[in-house]
């Protein structure tokens, strides 16, 4: 072993509020425009590519926002700066139903190989929007696609930011450190518990094939919900409103929706609120370590 990082273990265990035993989020992505400009900025000129991403809030996320309020739960929405600009009512209708607002970049850019700097003014340009467009100083982050850079966790903790949601090592929660004695509460997620790879088809830009019906999308969503209790671990399901705010969609995920809401083993929450439970715990915080080539170069 030439490795000179500390070594990775797994996460520790979560006591969850009230003697339950797993947690559970629904979080919504509300990418709508963005996604399909940062791809490809000529998206723009496609019409009807244009409203099948506007029917997130345009008709998406009203749907989905009064079937929250018919479960009584209270949801996390991811929302890039520039959705907040082009549709800053529904923005502010999610905040007015008590639900919470986080960051998810300006324009939904994906930052592999983005630089620090770049990194940062991205950050800077989303949360100055919401703040102006919402009225929120949002406290968590999800890096778009998911894809977190070396240097998130500290210009996130240099922004005052509690939590991430966007990392895949872990089952539960967990103190990540982010530099300087400071830590963000992670909260994983999976490709496996995302809306976009069962329902996603837009030509050109993403082609999930076939788009699986609403039975097996929540089908498999609800056998990882349903073997999580076992460890301890916290479902968090990533819904977009112009995929999964459509009408038999919708309904689906109102039914895996009542039924967790139901089950008297699980905490339901919205992120926030699970990250200042988790930091409550003072949790040891668990290294997230880079590969050196060092370890896998021969010689
Ligand atoms: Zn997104």
């Amino acid at each position: 072993m030439t490795g000179s990082g500390p070594l990775m273990r797994p996460a520790e265990p979560v006591t969850w509020p009230e003697g339950r035993e797993m947690a559970a989020a629904f979080t919504f992505d509300v990418d709508a425009e963005s996604v399909a400009l940062v791809a490809d900025p000529s998206s723009a000129s496609r019409m009807s590519v244009m409203t099948h991403q506007a029917y997130g809030p345009l008709t998406g996320v009203p749907r989905l926002l009064r079937m929250l309020d018919r479960v009584g739960v209270r949801s996390t929405f991811f929302v890039p700066g520039y959705t907040a600009v082009r549709h800053p009512g529904i923005v502010r209708d999610i905040v007015a139903a008590g639900h919470e607002i986080a960051h998810h970049g300006w324009l939904h850019e994906p930052l592999a190989g983005v630089g620090p700097e770049e990194e940062a003014a991205i950050l800077d340009r989303g949360l100055a929007t919401l703040e102006d467009v919402a009225g929120v100083r949002p406290v968590g982050y999800r890096a778009p696609m998911w894809e977190l850079t070396w240097a998130s966790p500290g210009l996130l903790a240099d922004r005052g930011f509690l939590y991430d949601s966007s990392l895949m090592d872990a089952d539960r929660p967990y103190e990540l450190p982010a530099g300087e004695g400071r830590s963000l509460v992670e909260i994983p997620i999976h490709w496996g518990l995302d809306d976009w790879e069962q329902y996603c088809f837009v030509p050109g830009l993403s082609e999930s094939t076939p788009i699986e019906t609403p039975a097996k999308a929540t089908e498999s969503w609800r056998a990882e919900y349903d073997a999580m209790r076992e460890d301890g671990g916290c479902f968090v399901l990533t819904g977009h409103p112009f995929l999964s705010g459509r009408p038999g969609r919708a309904a689906a995920l109102e039914r895996l929706i009542r039924d967790i809401v139901a089950d008297r083993h699980t905490w339901v929450a919205s992120l926030g609120e699970i990250a200042t439970h988790v930091r409550s715990l003072r949790l040891p915080p668990r290294s997230v370590t880079r590969p050196d080539p060092a370890e896998w170069s021969a010689g």
